[in-house]
């Protein structure tokens, strides 16, 4: 298996896409660090039962990565408890949507903070050690909304745009090391905050949730399928194979032909 053995940390790991993806770089045989919000409670079970389904150690952070010294911390945190950091998964990450003359000016700066900056701080932290280890992987969680807009998300089309950016610029500084650097861009997945907008598609077309799911998606995604969160955290395990060594800089999109069009 590709990561046994290697240290692993996924920001935004207690829901959704990052959850999926420390599940399954833990069982792979990576150790892993959680971080996230939630209730203490359900995260600490979270973290135990992984920890012994996978038999692997596994540690958790609140780190706020909407902080820079938080974001920091997190990485020097990681390499103190488990001796290293082998991957990095930048996946925290939120949304708002409104059209532009109505953004909140404070939603748009914690958009841009924990969707892009963290990215960068954390990156800028790991990348020393990797490069003295000689083994590194960051993968960045972008969106298909890196790679194209849509109304209503200035905030994270830019940040998503952005993170795209950085993707590219630290592939090229690292193209003669170890290090690979790559951003995955879903489309649509079934996640908490995903589900918000269904649910303000169906106020707003004062439709059912299930009919309000199928008008988001069929809107954008030619399969009208979503995501499974499961599906790229298998991309994200072949990213840290020897087979993708030279996968580097890439945007690589699984939106059900969402941007072929
Ligand atoms: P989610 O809401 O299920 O999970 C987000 C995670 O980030 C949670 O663990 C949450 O606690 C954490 N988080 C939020 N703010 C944080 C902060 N300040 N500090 C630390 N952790 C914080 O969302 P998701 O859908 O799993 O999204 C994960 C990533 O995937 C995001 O970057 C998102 O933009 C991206 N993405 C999601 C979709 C989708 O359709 N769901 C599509 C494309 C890209």
């Amino acid at each position: 298996m590709t990561v046994k053995g290697k240290v692993a940390l996924v920001t935004g790991s207690t829901s959704g896409i990052g959850l999926a993806i420390a599940t399954a770089m833990a069982q792979a045989g990576a150790d892993v660090m959680l971080n996230g919000f939630g209730d203490a409670a359900a995260i600490e079970t979270l973290r135990g039962n992984l920890a012994r389904s996978a038999g692997v150690r596994v540690g958790y952070s609140a780190a706020d990565m909407s902080k820079a010294e938080q974001v920091a911390g997190l990485v020097a945190e990681t390499e103190r408890q488990f001796g290293r950091l082998d991957v990095l998964v930048n996946n925290a990450g939120v949304q708002h949507t409104a059209n532009v003359e109505d953004f909140p000016p404070e939603r748009w700066e914690a958009i841009l903070s924990i969707n892009l900056s963290s990215s960068f701080y954390a990156i800028r932290a790991a990348l020393p050690g990797m490069k003295r280890r000689g083994f590194g992987r960051i993968i960045n969680i972008a969106s298909v909304h890196g790679l194209v807009a849509s109304v209503q998300k200035a905030a994270y089309v830019a940040a998503k745009h952005g993170l795209i950016g950085l993707t590219k610029v630290v592939a090229l500084e690292t193209a003669r090391t170890p290090v690979t650097c790559n951003a995955i861009c879903p489309g649509f997945v079934l996640t908490p905050l995903v589900e918000k907008q269904i649910l303000d598609r169906a106020q707003r077309d004062g439709v059912p949730q299930e009919e309000a799911k199928v008008r988001l998606l069929s809107e954008k995604m030619p399969s009208a399928e979503a995501v499974a969160p499961e599906a790229l955290a298998q991309l994200a395990l072949y990213l840290c194979s020897p087979a993708a060594d030279q996968i580097r800089g890439a945007a690589l999109p699984v939106d059900g032909a969402w941007t072929a069009q």
